[in-house]
């Protein structure tokens, strides 16, 4: 279900036919256009189904789009200054197992400018830049920020775990492949009581 404040937030503010809040004179029309944009001398487009004045050429984007096209131009810009995308940091959180909650604090940033990274609202400095490339290449460096020390089991534990103990590989290294494990060696005591018995 929708709140309020979503539907207000999703719902376009105009249609084909209205009048042109630029020019107030011309209507506006729906049509595909290509969007180019530049930063720094680097050229990039996308196309966008938009509204537009015929009158005075100027556009409207859609209500739905522009969240969409606020990330795709922060990343372009994140292309130009060698920093990660939206996507990008995504997939490094999720490598972690962790929510945005759970990674901001890890990070120890607010959870509001994590979210803002990975939806392309804001872009992350070169240092938070860094930080996640560190964690993406040596996972286990996450051990390295206070509070975060066991995070991480210490030594090869991939190689330490059982053939039969089934772990999904994107927390083979992490706590959560703790309590997987716990699960597993309490299944086996039962299984051999159980024998026994
Ligand atoms: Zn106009």
């Amino acid at each position: 279900m929708m709140t309020n404040k979503q539907k207000e937030k999703s719902e376009e503010l105009f249609n084909e036919g209205a009048i042109c809040p630029f020019c107030e004179s011309g209507k506006l029309r729906l049509k595909k256009k290509r969007l180019e944009f530049e930063y720094k001398g680097n050229n990039s487009e996308i196309t966008k189904e938009v509204f537009f004045c015929e009158e005075c050429e100027e556009i409207v984007f859609k209500k739905k789009d522009e969240k969409a096209i606020e990330r795709f131009l922060t990343d372009e810009r994140r292309k130009v200054e060698h920093l990660l995308t939206s996507n990008e940091i995504k997939t490094i959180r999720n490598s972690f197992d962790a929510t945005q909650e759970q990674f901001s604090k890890m990070l120890r940033v607010s959870k509001k400018n994590f979210a803002r990274y990975e939806s392309g609202t804001a872009m992350q400095g070169v240092a938070m830049d860094n930080q996640l490339r560190i964690l993406r290449d040596y996972p286990e460096a996450i051990r390295s920020i206070p509070g975060q020390e066991d995070r991480f089991i210490l030594g090869k534990k991939r190689e330490t775990f059982p053939e039969d103990f089934k772990c999904p590989s994107s927390i083979v290294n992490s706590a959560s492949s703790d309590f997987l494990f716990e699960d597993y060696k309490r299944k086996k005591e039962t299984e051999k009581m159980l024998i026994q018995a």
